[in-house]
């Protein structure tokens, strides 16, 4: 069997580094068959496993769904001192439960084939360290066979707008203007990425009953270049977003600035109610960030406000490659991303790009400086994209209105300039 079709991202570098960071960050569930392998595998303090390995996390007694248990400190159960996993070393990768063996890939369905994207919540994929992926086509393949279920060439694509569906070909006529949009070298990034933002906003707000093939290419082409006339460079004068703009904003913020391992979620009541006060304070924007996490220390809120300069390229360099893979990855809308049309999730993409500025400089102005550095948008966008797509309260319907608020108002726009000079 030649088995699914896939398509490679051509700009992104990866191998594994052996950080350890996803296996501190995320809860793996595991299925029944999974469970039972690791179960037969009779791990023993011999293994440096001192305690029980699965724990219940969710279902009712009679259907309990498992996920690997954590240590103290909130790194997996098998991760061991050296950063390394005790099952790969015993057994093998492909005794590891399939969550742990995709990371940080994506498979997502485009038509006849399926495009592979990257979570940029590992360091190796922000920084673009690796094997090209390009060249890792048979492991990739290999994957797409465990983790691709029968039938999957059928699913349709994802929306357009709220009341519009059209077919695969024309839905991929959307995303590669998109990525031609991103791709523009005469443009900076915020530049390219408020084109894309006005031109979706458009489609976002059309009916197109009857449009198909060669008169949407031509529709595209149109909304594209009216984009490019309306922002033919930076401009001289930046608007501060709007006062609603600017709340909206901090509430999404505060979710991309949350940590949420399992020593996070297990704080109890008490850690609720922090939590609760802290999103509070984002709400009103006064005094003192409260830092949601260890790396984040307490600056005012003012102070990540003042211009810290244009982006250097490298910087650039990075946060184009991060939109390019997403959109070249469908990963921003439909099944990849809370089931919202192509609008919608592009404009959630593109917020993206203030939410990172805005924690990078969090970052530096922790460290005592007034620019930022690579690492400051380094370690800025592995936080956020952490949860990008993959947080629930970022899929709940009052996070969707705040995001399509903010494109509605044109504050996503203001939003994306402000946080870029
Ligand atoms: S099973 Fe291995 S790869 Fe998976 S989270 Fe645990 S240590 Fe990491």
């Amino acid at each position: 069997m030649a088995g699914p079709r896939l398509e490679l991202p051509i700009l992104q570098n990866w191998s594994c580094h052996n950080c350890g960071g996803c296996c501190r960050q995320h809860l793996i569930e595991v299925t029944e068959a999974e469970k039972q392998r690791i179960l037969d595998q009779k791990w023993t303090a011999q293994d440096g496993i001192h305690g029980p390995v699965l724990e219940w996390h969710a279902g009712p007694p009679w259907r309990k769904r498992y996920r690997l248990a954590h240590q103290q400190d909130g790194g997996c159960v098998f991760l061991d001192d050296r950063g390394l996993c005790r099952i790969h070393a015993k057994f093998g990768e492909s005794a590891k439960p399939l969550a742990c063996r995709i990371y940080p890939y994506a498979f997502h369905p485009a038509g006849r084939s399926f495009v592979v994207s990257l979570r940029y919540s590992c360091p190796s994929v922000v920084g673009n360290r690796g094997t090209p992926v390009s060249q890792q086509s048979s492991a990739l393949k290999r994957l797409a066979e465990a983790v691709i279920p029968a039938g999957a060439e059928k699913i349709p694509p994802p929306r357009l707008t709220a009341d519009d569906r059209v077919d695969w070909p024309d839905f991929l006529a959307f995303v590669e203007a998109l990525d031609h949009t991103l791709a523009d070298p005469t443009a900076p990034l915020v530049v390219r990425l408020v084109r894309a933002v006005t031109w979706t906003t458009l489609v976002g707000q059309s009916a197109f009953e009857k449009l198909r093939g060669s008169r949407i290419r031509e529709l595209i082409g149109l909304l594209m270049e009216a984009a490019r006339v309306d922002l033919p460079a930076l401009p001289q004068q930046i608007d501060q977003p709007s006062p609603m703009g600017r709340l909206y904003f901090r509430t999404l913020v505060a979710q991309y600035a949350r940590k949420d391992t399992v020593t996070d979620l297990s704080g109890g009541l008490w850690g609720r109610w922090r939590l609760f006060r802290a999103i509070l304070t984002f709400t009103r924007g006064t005094g003192d960030v409260p830092p949601l996490q260890e790396r984040f220390r307490s600056v005012p809120f003012a102070s990540l406000e003042k211009p810290f300069g244009p982006l250097e390229p490298e910087a650039d360099e990075i946060l184009t490659r991060y939109f390019r893979v997403k959109i070249q990855g469908l990963h921003f809308c439909g099944r990849a991303y809370y089931d919202v049309p192509f609008a919608e999730g592009f404009h959630s993409l593109a917020l993206m790009l203030p939410v990172t500025l805005w924690l990078a400089r969090w970052l530096a102005v922790g460290d005592g400086r007034e620019r930022l550095s690579i690492d400051d948008i380094s370690t800025a966008l592995a936080v956020a994209d952490h949860h990008h797509g993959y947080s629930p309260a970022l899929g709940q319907a009052a996070a969707r209105s705040r995001v399509r608020s903010l494109a509605e108002t044109m504050d996503l726009t203001r939003l994306c300039l402000w946080y870029s000079q």
